[in-house]
C-alpha cells in the first residue's frame, strides 16, 4: 500500500476548480487594505482580520524596517538557547502591562502557543473542557496532551455545568474557549463560564485571538469587555489580527508562564519570531493605547454592517462582533454567491464544514476600522445583488 495514495486519488479540490468555484488560495497584490488588488481589479477586502487597519501602517512599517536594520531578518532559532532579542523581552513586557497580567510569553504564531501551552498543562490524568467550536489549534493542542479532552455544546454552560459536575475533583482541570469564535463571530458566555468553573476548581483559558484590539473599553478583549478579567487565568492572543504581524502570546500568573517557558515544545524546539514581526507588534500596541477612535470606528462599521446586511434579510447568525456570518447552508451556494461577489468587486469567504456544522455553510465577513462608508456601500449593493440572484433574499 502506497501511502500516497490518498493524494492521488483526492479529487474534491480538483472537481471545485473545474467547475470555476475554487476560493482558496487566492492571490492578492497589494497590502492588506480595505481594499486589495486582484487580477488587476480593485476589491473591497471583508475576508481579513486587519481588524484596527494596522497592517499597511506607515509607522507599524517604519518600525519594523528599523528592526531589520538593526537586527536583521531572523533570530537562527529558538527563544529557549539563542532567539532571545532583547525586543522579545521588551514586547512581553509591554504585553503583560497591556493586558494588565504578571507575565507574557511570545511565540512565533498564534496556533504555536494553543499547541504549547495546553499540551504541556494538560497532563495524563489532567482533564481539558473544550467547546465544541473552538479554533482547530486548541482541538489540535488538547490532542497533543496527555490528558483527556471533553467537549461540550457550543456556548452551552449548562451542558459544561452537567460535565463539570461529573469531575474527579482530584484531577487538574482547563476549559479552553475561543473569546469571540472565528467564523460565527458570537463571543463566549465568559460570566458564566469563569463562575461554573471556579465552582468546579476548574482553570480557564480564553483564546482571544478575535477579541484582542476589539472588545473591551481598552481592546484587551472579551474578559475587559464583560468585566471579569481577574476570574481568567490564561489569555492567549495572535499578532495576525489587530497586531498588524505574525507570532502569538499568552499571559497570566508568573510561575504559570515560567512552566509554560520551560516545558511548551512549540516554543522551545522552533525559532523566534523575527525582528520585523516584534517590532511591528510593538507599535501596533503603542497605536492601540494612543487612538481608541479605531476601535470606536471598527465598531461603527461594525454595527452598520450588521444592520444593513439583516436589513437585506440576510441571516447573520448569532454575531457579536466585527466577524459577521451570511448564513447560506449549502456548500455549493457558499462557493458560488463567494465568487459571483468577487466578480462584484467584494471579497468574502465561503465556509464550509468541518470549519462550521455540515450543512451550514457560510459567507464569513469580517470588517476593519478603516473600511469608508463608500467601501461598505459598495460591498452591501453586491450583498444586494447576488443574494437575490442565488435566492438567499427576498
Ligand atoms: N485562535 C483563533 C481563534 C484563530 O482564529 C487563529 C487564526 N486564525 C489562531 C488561534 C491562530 O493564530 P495564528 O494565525 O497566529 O497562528
Amino acid at each position: 500500500m502506497d501511502i500516497f495514495q490518498k493524494c492521488l486519488d483526492f479529487r474534491d479540490a480538483d472537481v471545485v476548480k473545474e467547475a470555476g468555484l475554487y476560493p482558496y488560495f487566492r492571490t492578492i497584490s497589494s497590502a492588506q487594505d480595505p481594499v486589495v488588488r486582484m487580477d488587476g481589479r480593485d476589491v473591497v477586502m471583508l475576508g481579513s482580520n486587519n481588524y484596527l487597519g494596522l497592517t499597511n501602517h506607515p509607522e507599524v512599517k517604519k518600525a519594523a524596517q528599523e528592526a531589520i536594520a538593526r537586527y536583521g531578518t531572523g533570530c537562527a532559532g529558538s527563544r529557549f538557547l539563542n532567539g532571545t532579542l532583547d525586543i522579545h523581552v521588551h514586547l512581553e513586557e509591554k504585553l503583560a502591562a497591556f493586558m494588565k497580567k504578571p507575565a507574557a510569553l511570545t511565540f512565533s504564531t498564534g496556533f504555536q502557543v494553543n499547541l504549547g501551552v495546553i499540551s504541556c498543562l494538560v497532563e495524563r490524568g489532567d482533564v481539558v473542557y473544550l467547546d465544541k467550536m473552538d479554533h482547530a489549534c486548541i482541538i489540535d493542542g488538547a490532542r497533543l496532551g496527555f490528558g483527556s479532552v471533553v467537549k461540550f455544546h457550543h456556548n452551552d454552560m449548562g451542558d459544561l455545568a452537567r460535565r463539570l459536575d461529573l469531575r474527579d475533583p482530584n484531577k487538574g482541570a482547563l476549559v479552553v474557549v475561543d473569546g469571540v469564535f472565528s467564523m460565527e463571530g458570537d463571543i463566549v458566555n465568559l460570566p458564566r463560564l469563569v463562575e461554573i468553573s471556579q465552582r468546579h476548581g476548574c482553570r480557564v483559558m480564553v483564546d482571544d485571538a478575535h477579541g484582542i484590539g476589539v472588545l473591551g473599553a481598552n481592546g484587551r478583549g472579551t474578559a475587559e469587555h464583560f468585566g471579569c478579567e481577574d476570574k481568567v487565568d490564561l489569555v492567549m492572543g495572535t499578532f495576525s489580527k489587530s497586531l498588524a504581524s505574525v507570532g502569538g502570546f499568552v499571559v497570566g500568573e508568573e510561575r504559570v508562564i515560567n512552566w509554560i517557558k520551560h516545558r511548551a515544545r512549540s516554543l522551545i524546539f522552533s525559532a523566534a519570531p523575527p525582528p520585523a514581526s516584534v517590532a511591528a507588534v510593538l507599535k501596533a500596541i503603542e497605536i492601540i493605547e494612543r487612538e481608541p477612535e479605531r476601535r470606536a470606528h471598527l465598531w461603527e462599521n461594525t454595527n452598520f454592517m450588521a444592520r444593513e446586511l439583516r436589513a437585506l434579510g440576510y441571516d447573520t447568525g448569532e454575531s457579536k462582533s466585527p466577524v459577521i456570518p451570511l448564513v447560506v447552508k449549502a456548500d455549493q451556494l457558499a462557493f458560488h454567491m463567494a465568487k459571483r461577489l468577487q466578480q462584484e468587486g467584494v471579497f468574502v469567504n465561503p465556509v464550509i464544514s468541518p470549519a462550521v456544522p455540515p450543512g451550514e455553510a457560510i459567507l464569513r465577513t469580517s470588517y476593519m476600522a478603516t473600511h469608508t462608508r463608500e467601501h461598505l456601500d459598495r460591498a452591501l449593493e453586491a450583498f444586494a445583488k447576488v443574494g437575490r440572484e442565488a435566492g438567499v433574499i427576498q
